[in-house]
């Protein structure tokens, strides 16, 4: 049966106002001023926002790393997603060690099997051989659009400059392929961390001192240096300091250059500060590259105010208080990454409101820019006729409510957002076609997410 919703205001990258839009099977078919209405099955969404299903476009469920394991599989943290408007995520392919890529990329398939939104993933590129081209090429050939690498010496990630040159060299061959950078110097952290170990300074309140701005900006500078001579498309994950945003803008500003170049924040570094790691439950906070000063959050947000950040991601990585709280005394050992994705849609609409930011600027960084960028739209992140899936949310703006981690829907124990005032609530979600959340209450049983090749 085809489903009419009428007289809802949508937002998103190709419309703005009142329409109706018509669903049949998982598509979206119509978005007309007016349908009439014939077989439909409704839904009545005046007095309301529509927007697409939101992306995430930076996920770790069923992560095991710094010697843990993430509390979230992909089931559970895709449940959770949906429940809160997300109905696309992309998440990573991370050899571990001894596993190659490819061998991950297998084994990543069969782990996001039973999740309740759609997914796609990064490829975590940690080393390069001689079958490099070789690797690179099947990958792409079995939907995979964007890498990742990790320039600090993190697990067994780490990428030095040489490699960087031949990942940059390989996939600037592709079009439409994108490199995902961690760009903190690996070198400067490690001197500055070995000084701390020295002074008895490892507890969770030093964590910062580890990581000062310039670690971010001279590691996306040295990127931007060395890629243009190269010219692959790059994109910056989880900016944490105006000194980094600076530079990425006056490359940004480069008429003749041969690559594009994104950004992309967290909601934590729009959220917090240092003053974090001053209290006591300051190992909940930890995370990589670490929250920032008051005059870094200030930038970022006029960062997001002129679209200088093209995409605003969670890195959302779930482990428990119990998991911190055990290293909370040596900032080395802990694992680090925060809940995120439960609170995507309400951390980005209500700052958009609050901040009076333009809403449909806002909607774009979670929807159809990170489509664009990573080869998802026009199926995901807008509302195009006979192109987009019909991955909806209904949004009630008048009616406020307090953030507690039992109200997320999560498997998480915590939330940094605790207490944090939202505005809005939303109504419903349909995903593909099916409206799966009606009022809070997740309506199926059977997880209907499915791998996007690109
Ligand atoms: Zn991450």
């Amino acid at each position: 049966m085809k489903l009419l919703i009428k007289n809802g205001f949508l937002i998103s990258k190709s419309y703005y106002g009142k329409y109706d839009i018509e669903i049949n099977n998982q598509k979206i078919t119509k978005v007309a001023k007016h349908i009439a209405i014939n077989d439909h099955k409704l839904i009545d969404a005046d007095g309301c926002y529509v927007f697409p299903g939101l992306i995430d476009a930076h996920t770790h469920f069923n992560l095991e790393a710094y010697g843990a394991k993430t509390l979230e599989d992909f089931p559970k943290g895709t449940r959770t997603a949906l429940l809160n408007g997300v109905t696309t995520v992309i998440d990573y392919i991370i050899p571990q060690k001894s596993e190659t890529l490819l061998a991950a990329y297998h084994r990543r398939l069969k782990e996001a099997t039973g999740s309740f939104v759609d997914y796609t993933f990064h490829a975590q590129i940690v080393d390069v051989n001689e079958d490099f081209s070789t690797l690179i090429r099947k990958l792409i050939s079995y939907g995979i659009k964007s890498f990742k690498i990790f320039l600090p010496k993190t697990e067994n990630w780490y990428i030095d400059d040489g490699k960087l040159y031949i990942i940059l060299n390989e996939l600037k061959k592709y079009k439409n392929v994108v490199l995902e950078i961690h760009a903190e110097n690996s070198d400067m952290i490690n001197v500055l961390t070995e000084k701390l170990k020295n002074e008895d300074k490892l507890s969770v309140k030093y964590f910062p001192l580890s990581r000062p701005n310039v670690v971010e900006y001279e590691a996306v500078r040295r990127v931007i240096s060395i890629n243009n001579k190269v010219g692959c498309n790059i994109y910056f994950v989880h900016l944490s300091t105006k000194d980094a945003l600076e530079e990425i803008i006056y490359w940004k500003k480069q008429k003749n250059k041969n690559f594009n170049i994104y950004a992309e924040t967290c909601p934590q570094y729009l959220y917090l500060t240092r003053n974090v790691f001053k209290i006591k439950k300051n190992y909940l906070y930890t995370c990589c590259p670490p929250v920032k000063s008051l005059s870094d959050k200030i930038f970022l947000w006029k960062c997001v105010r002129n679209s200088i950040v093209d995409v605003i991601a969670t890195d959302n990585c779930v482990f428990s208080k119990k998991m911190k709280f055990r290293f909370r005394d040596n900032f080395t050992k802990i694992p680090m990454g925060l809940p995120g994705t439960s609170m995507l849609f309400h951390f980005v609409i209500t700052e958009s409101i609050k901040r009076r930011l333009n809403l449909r600027n806002i909607i774009k960084m979670v929807t159809s820019t990170p489509a664009k960028i990573f080869s998802l739209y026009p199926k995901k992140g807008d509302f195009l006729a006979l192109k987009s899936d019909a991955d909806i949310i209904i949004y009630y703006p008048k009616e406020k409510w307090r953030v507690n981690v039992k109200r997320l829907n999560t498997v998480a124990d915590y939330t940094v957002y605790e207490g944090y005032e939202v505005y809005g609530k939303i109504l419903k979600v349909i995903f593909k076609g099916n409206l799966v959340v009606d009022n809070g209450k997740l309506l199926i049983s059977q997880p209907q997410g499915a791998y996007i090749p690109r």
